[in-house]
């Protein structure tokens, strides 16, 4: 939105842009911010080799973990998404997700058989969890938790409640591309959803909310070409090789952005047609389909109003 009372913080954490927005000019707050999302980095990394989510990791096989309560709780919920029926999320994906490398340095289609090896170290059920202890043990060698596709709405939605706590009634952060928001500034927040492959500030579309998550997810965002064709970051648990289907993003409309975050995993997952069909079920989570084939479909309007912005994408009904 352009609304001279706004003041702007960003930083770079996660591997990702990170952009606050307040109505008053507080460094010291937007400071005290962006340390806490680091503090959560630093449990939840997989980038680097401590981290508690890395202490998992390298036990694995092993023996348990204890982890602190929010790390164990955010695990815990990625295991139950991990077992929803048909899920396309898991969070046991790690050893693929290594061995893929997509977004980072040296990515390139790996074997078949290499694949094949990795998906059997990549059984949720593996996971192992005890509530009294708040420990995790990773039932077989070579097993990893990513919490690639969770861990930035976990942290979204920690943010937002320490604004609360700080006293900030209208306030954004965006997560690169988990955007979580306060209040209702001009009567709610205008969040873009970008346009796939094409220029940064390039929008499908924007959306006005209250109080509410926005996250998309898309296959634009990391990627490498090889053999005439796109790989993506977002893989398939089931065949270990990026999903494959009709979208070329989805954006989830929610209260907590972690919900978001699951959803939009589950969402791809499914593609447009099952995808709108659960979400006919839940009052509680919406979606925005972008296809391939430049079609654009709202799951409902009833959580946000959706203004198309391209012209070459057509909405469906
Ligand atoms: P989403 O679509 O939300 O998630 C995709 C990511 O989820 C994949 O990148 C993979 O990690 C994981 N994933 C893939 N398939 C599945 C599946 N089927 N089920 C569950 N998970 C899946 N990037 C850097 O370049 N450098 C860094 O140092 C760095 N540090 C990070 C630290 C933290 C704590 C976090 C949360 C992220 C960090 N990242 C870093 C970014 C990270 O590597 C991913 O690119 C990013 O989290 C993807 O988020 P997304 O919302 O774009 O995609
Ligand atoms: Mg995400
Ligand atoms: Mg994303």
């Amino acid at each position: 939105m352009s609304d001279s009372r706004v003041w702007s913080y960003s930083a770079v954490l996660m591997g990702s842009p990170i952009l606050l927005k307040l109505f008053s000019h507080d460094e010291a707050l937007a400071s005290r911010v962006f340390s806490l999302i680091k503090q959560y980095e630093d449990l939840l990394t997989v980038n680097r080799a401590d981290s508690q989510v890395m202490d998992i990791n390298h036990a694995a096989g092993r023996h348990p973990v204890v982890v602190s309560r929010p790390v164990y709780e955010l695990i815990k919920c990625a295991k139950a998404a991990s077992l929803l029926p048909d899920s396309a999320f898991n969070l046991a994906i790690g050893p693929l997700v290594k061995l893929w490398r997509i977004g980072f340095k040296g990515d390139s289609v790996p074997a078949a058989d290499e694949i094949a090896a990795r998906l059997r170290i990549t059984r949720p059920q593996d996971v192992i969890l005890d509530d009294a202890a708040a420990s995790v043990f990773l039932a077989q060698p070579g097993m990893e938790i990513d919490l690639g596709a969770i861990a930035k709405g976990f942290i979204a939605d920690r943010v937002r409640d320490y604004l609360y706590q700080q006293g900030v009634s209208e306030g954004l952060i965006n997560l690169g591309g988990n955007v979580q928001t306060l209040g209702a500034p001009q009567g709610g927040w205008s969040i873009g959803v970008k346009k796939p492959f094409a220029a940064a500030e390039a929008l499908v579309g924007s959306i006005e909310v209250v109080n509410k998550s926005v996250v998309t997810s898309g296959t634009y965002e990391r990627y490498f070409e090889q053999d005439g064709k796109l790989w993506h970051h977002i893989l398939d648990p089931r065949s270990g090789y990026p999903l494959s289907n009709e979208l070329d993003s989805v954006t989830v409309i929610s209260t907590d952005s972690l919900d978001g975050d699951i959803w939009t995993t589950l969402l791809f997952g499914l593609g447009v047609e099952k995808g709108c069909a659960l979400l006919r079920q839940r009052q509680d989570i919406e979606a925005i389909f972008v296809s391939k084939n430049r079609e654009i479909t709202l799951s409902s309007r009833r959580q946000f109003r959706f203004t198309p912005l391209d012209a070459s994408y057509r909405l469906t009904d």
